[in-house]
């Protein structure tokens, strides 16, 4: 069981950035987030979520989703490198838990105001 996302409805607001941050470190800390917002800086209205998974990254971008494998000497590629600052440790955070202690479940899905992102 996962998330999915679907990239046409996302907005960048960063509500599940951090909701995600918020049930890792009890604060709004967005580099504790599993989940990133990113948008382009040369297309207009073009917005697209990073999952940190335990093996792999899911990048949902509006044309598609991707996921990259992650192995040893895996680096993030596109769409990650043209994500903002926020994306680059991605690696380094932790993977999705799918919120298991959180008794309301999956905070970004409860709190994505465009119901963009859903249990999978
Ligand atoms: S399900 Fe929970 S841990 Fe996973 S990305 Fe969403 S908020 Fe973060
Ligand atoms: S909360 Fe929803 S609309 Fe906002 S950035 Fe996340 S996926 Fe996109």
């Amino acid at each position: 069981m996962g998330i999915k996302i679907d990239a046409l409805k996302c907005t960048g607001c960063m509500a599940c950035e951090m909701a995600c941050g918020y049930h890792r470190d009890d604060g709004f800390a967005l580099l504790a987030s599993c989940i990133v917002a990113y948008r382009t800086r040369e297309k207009k209205d073009y917005f697209g979520v990073i999952v940190k998974e335990e093996d792999e990254l899911l990048i949902a971008r509006p044309e598609g989703l991707e996921v990259k494998k992650l192995g040893a000497s895996e680096e993030p590629s596109e769409p990650a490198q043209k994500a903002d600052a926020s994306a680059k440790p991605m690696l380094l955070r932790e993977a999705c838990d799918m919120c298991e202690d959180m008794e309301v479940g999956p905070m970004c899905v409860k709190f994505c105001p465009v119901n963009a992102i859903s249990p999978a």
